[in-house]
């Protein structure tokens, strides 16, 4: 189909345009302008705002933890029962809906690619076959390493080659597009007992540093020329002083990339009258001086949802606070934990409150949206489907100081929030939801923008009374230059369709899957030939293969 999108408030910030353009769409794809006459369709789309689809770069969309958590969250499916064509269907809830719901819920906001970021090497296959199930969005995962024995061992053995080729090998053999650590040896601590773990504090194991098992992985992610570098979910999640912790990481990092995942969780200062206080304003200032440092935020939204993550030290701490009182903390293939714990963030909890403060207080405070992702850690602040008043927070200080005049009067006493003037512009927000996740995950040659030549995602938003309103509901979504939401409706056959698998193009064959055999047949429970995956595997929809970085 071609097509002309005439007269719409074209924001589109990889390519410097803000204001009325049109777009000219021509199979599935971006294209320079061609006469009216030529277009099988124009649409007005006067008075409207035009986006890229929206990239979400941190949602836990598939994989064990979330089948756990909706285990775990009969309640919250006994209240949001979903009917499609007069039945009930699977999909239900409002913190983890199935597989297939997000991408219609996505596809809702304007959204059409999600990442997973915390997908088990040994659960590679059933999260992909999960993904598989989400209709409309583009998708991809990053691998968790960081506390798995085969690349520990390698790490305490000083094999930096080894580690390289172990990584590359992990990515290429899971369908993984990145590298995430979560809670770097704290994972593999937890299983000798320890309950917390310093930078500096050497494993009971292995004898690894936190630091060192961050470096090394640093290193490989680095000579590998992977586009995103480390996802890093650091020490001391939750914990009062974790933002020294952060701060610590940063410097330890030396100027090398890394991505700090959820920050809020790690931004949180001790003292003050009530042993907690937001450290966001040191973190915001160490980012802003350190080019090398790209965040996503996990911002805290009120209301019930489910905490699910790999770092079992924070989620064994969590399960004290569970609501409803029921949590699932585990080892799986001696690779990683796995926590789930529902829990419900409250406006008059003062805890909750400041966690929701610091996380607005990074938003505000982190100059460069080009180095910063919206995200609330889905499900761990908010589903995912709250983002529109997210981000009417972040562009209306009227409402985001209404908001906090219903909290505690401690957090206007504690953080800096009620002071913070700046409000997001929609370039902003084009950038923080489309073009800087596109850029910070090497997929920004046709992702993320409106230029010639990208994928013809695009989302168009009627203005409405506020900012969530108008972000809550697209008037046209289109994927691949079809429609898939028009006139606010979803369409069926197109909304049924799997978007493509994000990959990279990594080297085939590496030496050091011999040794992963062998350790797979003395160690490991599971075989190599089941660990591994066939691109068939995981490919429903297509792959979409990027390259690595040049020079
Ligand atoms: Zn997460």
């Amino acid at each position: 189909m071609r097509l002309i999108l005439r007269g719409g408030h074209v924001v589109d910030p990889m390519n410097g345009v803000d204001g009325p353009a049109d777009l000219f769409v021509a199979d599935g794809r971006i294209v320079p302008p061609f006469p009216e006459a030529e277009a099988d369709r124009v649409l007005d789309v006067a008075g409207c705002i035009v986006m890229a689809g929206g990239i979400d770069l941190h949602s836990h969309l598939g994989g064990g933890k979330m089948l756990l958590a909706r285990e775990l969250m009969a309640e919250d499916h006994h209240r949001h029962r979903y009917r499609a064509e007069g039945a009930l269907r699977a999909g239900s809830g409002h913190a983890v809906p199935c597989a297939f719901h997000t991408g219609w819920m996505y596809a809702r906001m304007g959204y059409t690619a999600a990442f997973e970021p915390a997908m088990l090497p040994a659960n590679a296959r059933g999260a992909h076959l999960e993904m598989a199930d989400i209709p409309v969005i583009d998708r991809g995962a990053y691998a968790l390493l960081g506390n798995d024995d085969f690349t520990l061992g390698l790490l305490a053995a000083g094999e930096r080659e080894a580690v390289r080729d172990a990584v590359a090998w992990t990515l290429r053999a899971t369908g993984a597009i990145a590298v995430k650590v979560v809670n770097p040896g704290g994972i593999e601590a937890f299983k000798w007992g320890l309950r917390k773990i310093d930078l500096d504090e050497p494993g009971p194991h292995y004898g690894l540093t936190p630091r060192q098992i961050l470096l090394g992985l640093t290193e490989a992610v680095d000579a590998l020329k992977l586009p995103h570098p480390v996802h890093l979910h650091g020490l001391h999640l939750g914990l009062p002083g974790s933002a020294q912790t952060t701060l610590a990481t940063i410097r330890a990092l030396d100027g090398r990339r890394v991505h700090l995942t959820h920050l809020q969780f790690h931004s949180y200062g001790r003292g003050g009258p009530f042993g907690f206080t937001s450290g966001a304003a040191e973190i915001a200032e160490l980012v802003n001086a350190s080019p090398n440092v790209s965040v996503d935020v996990g911002q805290v939204m009120f209301g019930p949802t489910v905490t699910a993550s790999g770092d079992t030290m924070s989620q064994a701490r969590n399960a004290a606070h569970a609501h409803p009182k029921r949590a699932c903390v585990m080892d799986i293939e001696c690779e990683a934990g796995c926590g789930v714990v529902p829990f419900r963030y409250r406006h008059r909890n003062l805890v909750n409150a400041l966690q929701w403060a610091v996380g607005l207080e990074l938003f505000l405070l982190v100059e460069d949206p080009w180095r910063l992702a919206l995200s609330t850690d889905h499900p761990n602040g908010a589903p995912f489907h709250v983002y529109p008043e997210l981000i009417r927070l972040l562009m209306d200080r009227d409402h985001r100081n209404a908001v906090l005049e219903t909290l505690p009067a401690a957090v206007r006493e504690v953080t800096h929030l009620a002071d913070i003037r700046r409000e997001y512009t929609l370039s902003e927000i084009a950038t923080i939801t489309r073009a800087a996740p596109a850029r910070l995950l090497g997929i920004d040659a046709e992702y993320g923008h409106l230029g010639p030549g990208a994928v013809a995602d695009v989302a168009v938003y009627e203005r409405k009374g506020d900012w969530a309103a108008t972000f809550a509901a697209p008037r046209h979504l289109l994927r691949r230059g079809r429609f898939v939401v028009e006139n606010g409706e979803l369409l069926g056959e197109a909304a049924l369709e799997p978007g493509v698998v994000h990959v990279l193009d990594l080297p085939d064959d590496l030496p050091v899957r011999r040794r992963a055999a062998r350790f797979f047949d003395e160690v490991r429970g599971l075989s190599l030939a089941s660990f591994e995956l066939a691109e068939e595997e995981y490919a429903a929809g297509g792959l979409e293969r990027h390259p690595l970085r040049a020079g």
